[in-house]
């Protein structure tokens, strides 16, 4: 008899909400952990009196307790909602390129279209009608994906069927000629990782029509309140859960699952095993490539990394206001670029003219650090193979080369805002890599091309027997997503199981 009906590898998102899932409804659950803390990317840690927040910017899908969004249903459903507080963000982001443009977005489709109508009004026209292409698109998305209509077809979806398989560039082009409203449009490229050239145009419709209809919310505590939320459910429901316990091997004979062996050397076996790992660690390392049918290395080899973050993490002595800051969400623009060169320049090892992204915790809840303070998040994307090429000697001074540069930058928008800096640290590649053990440091899995989009993901299946896999490696990357995933994945558990 298996010690365990499951064992789950890895407390990221996907593996904290299935663990929880699947022991409400009885299973014997293990959760291990190599980490000290549950989260993955939803974690956080402390320097000085500042608690800082690793990943979540803007939580999507929640909605608000009379108009619930998915996600707000799915913590609902698992028990948990009742141990968070949740704080709607009001504005969509703020874009900015200093002395150029600078746009506050907030969550309404009515404000979005007269402020960039009022930034652009020889586009006036292009804009009404490229957000309305965008509800409808998205609309139809959510009937055909989400509520599974069986009668879909390109009559009744015929939006939908004409844009699913275009780029956002190609759309953008169809609606808009000033470069610099292209940009600021399709800036939230930044949250999938994919430049404008490349990305689906699905993503930017469904996360405007997210965002704006079940609005941005944060949460009180941050991730890691969430985090911790999740795992207490689970432990409450009778799950187990160790930390400070990675998985060294998955067992697999004939083709099936028999368990894992973790690093600390003990044998537990299990009749199912859900791996929140990357595939490429739960096949090539975990499994060991002997073990894994050949369609797999096939699959894995068609596809491509995603890239990495480089963040500074700040700690100012002062409240926002006496900066100018407003803004929980600021897209921070050095050009008009959408193509190519953004892509190339994510494999440059420096951070010079990329895109930032910076997060404002205590706008939305002034309470995020302690009194008279204020807690930053400063993040770009960048590839994690530079980095992996550096000699290690060279690793801090290009590390700091790189966070001076987009100090200068954020200083650019915010003068003075360095000589208020209380606590600052940088996560590179190389920190996510270490953290999570993805290869490269990849924080949004595979990459997002086209053939690899949200219309053609693999799923968490395995030809493996008793092997699942969740995460923002086998489905969409984000908060959303893989919370949602993990609950998908205890499904398909539940029902092998026939619990
Ligand atoms: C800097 C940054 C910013 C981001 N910003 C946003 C944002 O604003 N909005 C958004 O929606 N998303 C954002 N994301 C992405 C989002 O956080 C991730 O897509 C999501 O959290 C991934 O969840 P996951 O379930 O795939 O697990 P992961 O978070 O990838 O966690 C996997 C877990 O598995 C553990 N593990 C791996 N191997 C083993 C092993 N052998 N044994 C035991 N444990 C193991 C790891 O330690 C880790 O805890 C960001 C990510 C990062 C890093």
């Amino acid at each position: 008899m298996a010690d365990y009906d499951v064992v789950v590898v890895g407390a990221g998102n996907a593996g904290m909400t299935a663990s929880a899932a699947m022991a409400k409804k009885g299973l014997k659950v293990l959760l291990l952990e190599r980490h000290n803390i549950p989260g993955g990317c939803g974690t956080s840690f402390c320097r000085g009196r500042f608690e800082f927040e690793v990943a979540l910017h803007q939580l999507s899908g929640m909605g608000s307790p009379e108009h619930p969004g998915p996600l707000r249903m799915m913590l609902q459903e698992l028990g948990v909602i009742d141990d968070l507080e949740f704080v709607e963000i009001p504005e969509l982001f703020r874009a900015v390129m200093p002395g150029t443009i600078d746009v506050r977005l907030e969550t309404d489709k009515a404000q979005v279209i007269a402020e960039l109508q009022r930034h652009f009004p020889g586009e006036k026209e292009g804009i009404e009608k490229f957000f309305d292409l965008a509800f409808q698109f998205a609309t139809q998305m959510l009937s055909v994906f989400y509520f599974k209509d069986p009668d879909a077809s390109r009559d009744k979806y015929p939006i939908l069927y004409e844009y699913a398989f275009k780029t956002c560039r190609e759309v953008l082009d169809s609606f808009f000629s000033d470069p610099l409203l292209k940009a600021v449009v399709s800036v939230y490229w930044g949250y999938i990782g994919m430049p404008p050239d490349r990305l689906s145009f699905a993503y930017l419709a469904i996360l405007y029509f997210s965002f704006i209809e079940f609005k941005a919310y944060h949460v009180k505590g941050g991730s890691q309140a969430m985090s911790n939320a999740i795992v207490n459910k689970f432990l409450s429901y009778g799950g187990e859960a160790r930390f400070h316990c990675g998985v060294r091997k998955i067992e697999v004979a004939n083709g099936e699952v028999k368990g894992v062996v973790t690093e600390h050397g003990e044998r537990i076996s299990a009749k199912c095993v859900l791996s929140n790992a990357s595939p490429v660690a739960t096949y090539l390392q975990l499994i060991g490539p002997d073990h894994v049918p050949e369609q797999v290395h096939v699959e894995m080899r068609g596809r491509s990394l995603s890239m990495s973050g480089f963040t500074l993490y700040i700690g100012l002595d002062c409240e926002p206001g006496e900066l100018g800051i407003r803004d929980s969400t600021s897209f921070i623009m050095s050009n008009t670029e959408i193509g190519e060169k953004v892509y190339d320049q994510m494999r440059k090892l420096h951070v010079e003219d990329d895109l930032l992204v910076l997060s404002c915790y205590n706008i939305a809840d002034p309470d995020f650090s302690p009194k008279g303070t204020t807690e930053l998040n400063l993040v770009t994307l960048k590839f994690g193979e530079p980095w992996l090429r550096l000699p290690p000697t060279e690793y801090f001074r290009e590390k700091y080369r790189s966070a001076e540069n987009m100090m200068r930058n954020l200083e650019r928008v915010y003068p003075g805002i360095r000589d208020r800096v209380e606590e600052l640290e940088v996560g590179t590649p190389l920190t996510h890599m270490r953290y999570l053990g993805h290869p490269a440091g990849a924080i949004y899995g595979f990459a997002q091309h086209m053939k690899d989009s949200l219309f053609f993901q693999p799923g968490g299946g395995s030809p493996i027997q008793g092997l699942h896999l969740a995460g923002g490696w086998s489905g969409d990357p984000g908060f959303q997503p893989t919370l949602e995933a993990g609950k998908a994945a205890a499904n398909s558990i539940l029902k092998e199981l026939g619990a």
